[in-house]
């Protein structure tokens, strides 16, 4: 039977979950608090050129959200490159692409090389069996790689997501994520930006009958007489029988405070790292590579991502694209710091990391700043077991949110799997099926 459902957040979470609904009959709404829909992929114009704000690539292992980049007639639009790593440390910046690379990556002892090449290769059968999930990945990575390979190189590198938190994180999360990361790696994008994307999934839940709010928050969420009831920032009410909330856990706890689902939602507390991300458009490239740590190395941001090795630079009007970031709590003094003051800073922190291309002021024509408060979730050991859960209570409220996609990588990937498998467990509550 159509069922009338509310979906909370334009984020890829939100437009696959009204997109799936939509596509088979029922009444959606999908609301969102911005002027965009998005969330972390939202994009803007340069020069009459849409550009992400966030640098995003595709893995060829990204199955559902490939399946629905097919479902919304965007598959020819979909192109792979081959791509490579650098790995900056101590201010010198070494190539990082498969053994060769590792025996001339003078940071490590050659002892520490080898150790690093036999346990890295090894990391996945190593792990299994074991109780990761509540181990802490410091202990774990110091008895596998030595002491000395954690401190010059795996601690500072999860310090950059992570900050203080990155050595009691649980080591399940970081070996997972190895299954979707490679040094020398193929990876993928889409002609037009996430933006064509976006527009397209937006473009066929208008068609199925869907309906999009923009510039509308959500303030409350509340369940009475078998209805759920969502009041708007505006002062309105509406009304569903089913609400998917996609956006962040400590948004959603707010939501629900004061009301009938506050006791019944049970949501962990959770720290959020946010991001400050630097956009350069630059005259000329840096290194090629399309990912490069930084660490220990007099800078504040942590790591380099070279768009340009992906994109043509036709898509920026001819400008090479390099994104610098720094995971950081909202609360920190670099996220509230004024942005002109950033990019002031990191362009010479840039200049002086690439001496050797001599950058002069002339050879950036741009550079901008984007800031988002809520990017990941800070993981509790034990985490498989806090994490949300798709179901409130025995309410009608369904939650659809990054904070639920551990132990696997947040990605675009990770949210459309997990929006799809929510209004699967959708169907079968409605069936009786669960
Ligand atoms: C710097 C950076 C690089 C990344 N690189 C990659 C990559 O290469 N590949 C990849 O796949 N992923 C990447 N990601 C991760 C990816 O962007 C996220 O995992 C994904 O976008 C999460 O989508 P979501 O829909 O769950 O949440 P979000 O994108 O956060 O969407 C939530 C939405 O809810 C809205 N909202 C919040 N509160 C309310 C409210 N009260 N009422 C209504 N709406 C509300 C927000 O405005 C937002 O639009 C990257 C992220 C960052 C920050």
């Amino acid at each position: 039977m159509k069922k009338n459902i509310i979906v909370i957040g334009g984020g890829i979470s939100g437009l696959t979950a009204a997109h799936k609904l939509s596509k088979d009959g029922h009444n959606v709404t999908l609301i969102e608090a911005t002027s965009q829909l998005g969330g972390l992929g939202t994009y803007f114009n340069y020069e009459g050129k849409w550009i992400d704000k966030f640098y995003h690539c595709i893995m060829p292992s990204d199955e559902p959200l490939l399946n629905l980049i097919e479902q919304v007639g965007l598959k020819n639009q979909m192109y792979w490159r081959p791509t490579r790593m650098g790995f900056a440390v101590d201010g010198k910046r070494y190539a990082f692409n498969g053994p060769v690379d590792l025996l001339k990556f003078k940071p490590l002892k050659f002892t520490d090389r080898i150790r690093f090449g036999i346990a890295s290769l090894l990391l996945r059968q190593l792990g299994k069996g074991l109780d990761l999930d509540n181990t802490r990945i410091e202990d774990w990575f110091i008895k596998l790689y030595g002491r000395d390979v954690w401190k010059k190189i795996l601690e500072p590198l999860f310090r950059s997501k992570f900050g203080s938190h990155a050595g009691s994180l649980p080591a399940l999360y970081i070996w997972e994520r190895l299954g979707r990361e490679k040094n020398k790696s193929t990876r993928g994008y889409i002609n037009g930006g996430l933006k064509a994307l976006i527009d397209a999934i937006e473009q066929n839940i208008e068609n199925y009958g869907g309906k999009i709010l923009l510039n509308t928050a959500v303030e409350k969420i509340d369940s009475t007489n078998g209805k759920m009831k969502i009041s708007l920032a505006n002062g309105e009410m509406l009304e569903s029988d089913w609400v998917i909330a996609t956006i962040p856990v400590p948004l959603i706890k707010k939501a629900v405070s004061g009301t009938s689902l506050e006791n019944l939602s049970n949501l962990p507390e959770l720290t959020y790292q946010g991001v400050v991300n630097a956009l350069f458009f630059l005259k000329k490239p840096l290194d090629n590579f399309y990912w490069q740590p930084v660490v220990n190395s007099n800078t504040e941001f942590d790591g380099v991502v070279e768009m340009t090795e992906l994109v043509k630079t036709e898509q920026y009007n001819g400008n090479y694209m390099v994104y610098t970031m720094k995971y950081c709590s909202k609360d920190s003094g670099l996220f509230k710091e004024d942005e002109n003051a950033i990019a002031q800073r990191w362009k010479e922190q840039l200049k002086t990391l690439f001496a050797d291309l001599n950058l002069k002021d002339d050879d950036f024509t741009e550079i901008k700043i984007f800031k988002a408060p809520f990017v990941e979730p800070v993981y509790p050991l034990g985490y498989s077991k806090l994490k949300p859960r798709m179901r409130t209570g025995n309410s009608n409220l369904l939650l659809a949110t990054s904070a639920q996609v551990y132990p696997s990588i947040t990605s675009w990937n990770s949210s459309v799997g997990l929006a799809n498998k929510v209004v699967d467990y959708l169907y079968d509550l409605e069936n009786g099926k669960t």
